[in-house]
């Protein structure tokens, strides 16, 4: 997707601070940071968000979960994190390609909001 801003970051046309990147996944750190381990985790093919995930794709959404197990790891989210998805407009989603959130470096409140 040409005017897509993660499609742009994971092909290297916008700075990003890398922190993982395998064949088909790739994960920088947040610009604006909400925890002090704040991760997004994005596939490298446009799905636009986890409404959009299929047959065909959705074996990129557990490629995104495994890479997130090992940047927990490499981040020494030991204690637990938490990871999040917004969906369209009611969940918030401002950037449609799907990300997944890892945040962590400190203690979550056990309510999501
Ligand atoms: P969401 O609101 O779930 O769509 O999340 C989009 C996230 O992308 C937000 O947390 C933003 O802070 C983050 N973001 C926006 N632009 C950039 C960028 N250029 N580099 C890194 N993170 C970004
Ligand atoms: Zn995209």
């Amino acid at each position: 997707m040409s005017d897509c801003l993660f499609c742009k970051i994971i092909a290297g046309e916008i700075p990003s601070t890398k922190v993982y990147e395998d064949e088909t996944v790739y994960a920088f750190r947040d610009i604006d940071p909400q925890t002090p381990v704040h991760v997004l985790v994005v596939p490298k093919t446009h799905i636009e968000s986890a409404s959009a995930v299929t047959e065909e794709n959705k074996n990129l959404v557990a490629d995104c979960f495994a890479a997130i197990a090992k940047i927990a790891k490499a981040e020494g989210l030991d204690n637990g994190y938490r990871v999040v998805t917004n969906v369209g407009e009611d969940g918030g989603q401002t950037v449609r390609h799907l990300h997944f959130h890892i945040l962590g470096g400190v203690k979550l409140s056990p309510k999501i909001v």
